[in-house]
């Protein structure tokens, strides 16, 4: 297998000297937390696979309901205008418990189309408002929105850009609220007081009548964690509102449970204008992202095409089998999972809290099952660790060896994104290994 998968299979986020000096692992089952790899090794899975098996592996119940729409509906297009049970039961569903009122429903594959389509209908929004000028997009440093060209653009990250014109002129970008490294300290206010005058002092510059929305993750998930202050979203909100400009939440990460409820947003008690899904919507056992429009951005572009479509869409958008995972997903959710998660979330925090004594460790942060260790050489000077010594791909490794899947950024900061299905000693192995980890790190 694996001399296959170097002959024909390409990974593009590896490089091919690591593909080659390294090699490739093979996964071969799992079950809960835990996966099995060709070998015969076990190892807890603390990153949902990339942030998205919420559900956990090896539900029967989730292979049913794809087996059982397979057999009846493979299959069913909405060019044409037809629709699925399962497509429409499971946008009813979920837009009775998105936050306000969110309650029209684009189904993508992923959360990078997903994104990009958010693009697409807020600049058929502006143009029914006769305000086709409004076509300037800001998002955050450390954000991601995405690996298409549009997502790119928006998401920054410098190796995502290079030779393909991006960022575009139209695609802009603030600061971060980074709190451990941030220029205006760590005071919750002070790091909101500098993200509100960072998004006013970027409208001021492109002028509000040309900016159509602002793009923020609940928590920067693959910029390494970043949890903004409370307070943070509501106010970033505010200026939105108060500027004409276009509000979108991302919530492929930290959606259906990752930080607790099924929607980051309802904890910060804000009602973003759109707001986009992927990952944990079916758990990753089939493809499917999201976007959800409020009445009035859906209304106001509706109106305005009357009684032809808009310019937009996918083959498998709304696909029935995705649908059809997404409802059984939803239903374990609240029928114990969102609650199991809460509760190893909590205890994932206080573990890795307690990591805080050891050397290597700077900070700790995260809500829920979506945390971050960030390691430093020295604490007192927040000194990364040597980039030279390719620490993400050793520690990933020695974490591998130890039973443990994480992700480690080229940043030296630790990412952890568990199954909401984990048990309590799940947790316990997950903050064992990585100590163990650490310290073989340090030898
Ligand atoms: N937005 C956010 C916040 C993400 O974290 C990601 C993926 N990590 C995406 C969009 C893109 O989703 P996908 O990889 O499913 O295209």
């Amino acid at each position: 297998l694996i001399e296959l998968d170097r002959a024909h299979l390409v990974h593009p986020v590896a490089s091919y000297r690591t593909h080659e000096t390294l090699g490739v692992r093979v996964l071969a089952s799992a079950s809960g937390a835990t996966l099995t790899d060709a070998t015969g090794k076990q190892l807890i899975d603390g990153f949902a696979g990339l942030w998205c098996v919420n559900a956990g592996y090896g539900h029967d119940s989730i292979v049913e309901a794809a087996a059982k729409q397979m057999r009846e509906l493979p299959y069913a297009t909405g060019y044409f205008g037809l629709g699925s049970e399962p497509a429409i039961r499971l946008a009813a569903e979920l837009a009775d418990r998105a936050p306000g009122d969110l309650n029209h429903v684009y189904f993508t594959l992923g959360g990078s189309d997903a994104v990009d389509s958010t693009v697409r209908f807020i600049r058929y929004y502006w143009n029914a408002r006769g305000k086709p000028n409004k076509d300037q997009f800001i998002s955050i440093e450390q954000g991601y929105h995405g690996s298409s060209t549009v997502g790119a653009g928006l998401t920054a990250l410098p190796a995502f850009h290079a030779g393909f014109g991006l960022p575009f002129d139209w695609q802009h970008k603030i600061p971060s609220h980074y709190a451990y490294r941030n220029p205006a300290g760590t005071d919750p206010q002070a790091i909101i007081a500098a993200s509100v005058a960072a998004l006013k002092q970027k409208i001021e510059q492109l002028g509000a009548e040309r900016i159509a929305a602002f793009y923020a993750e609940p928590i920067q998930g693959s910029g390494g964690v970043l949890v903004p202050p409370k307070g943070w979203m509501k106010a970033m909100r505010e200026v939105c509102r108060t500027f004409d400009i276009l509000f979108v939440a991302d919530e492929v990460i930290t959606g259906f449970g990752r930080t607790g409820p099924l929607f980051a947003c309802s904890e910060e008690e804000i009602v973003p204008d759109l707001l986009t899904v992927a990952k944990g919507l079916t758990s990753g056992y089939v493809p499917m992202g999201a976007l959800f429009m409020s009445e009035h951005v859906y209304q106001t572009i509706a109106e305005a095409a009357g009684a032809s479509a808009v310019g937009h869409g996918y083959t498998y958008s709304a696909h029935p089998v995705s649908a059809a995972v997404g409802l059984e997903v939803l239903r374990l959710y609240e029928t114990g999972l969102l609650e199991n998660g809460r509760r190893a979330g909590a205890r994932l925090m206080a573990g890795l809290e307690s990591l805080r004594d050891h050397p290597l460790v700077g900070d700790v942060r995260g809500r829920g099952m979506l945390a971050a260790v960030e390691l430093v050489v020295d604490k007192e000077r927040k000194t990364p660790l040597p980039a030279a010594a390719d620490p993400a791909r050793r520690i990933f490794d020695r974490a591998w060896h130890n039973g443990l899947i994480i992700r480690a950024f080229a940043s030296g900061v630790l990412g952890y994104a568990p199954p909401l299905c984990c048990t309590d000693s799940d947790i316990d192995a997950i903050i064992e290994r990585t100590r163990q980890t650490l310290d073989e790190t340090l030898a």
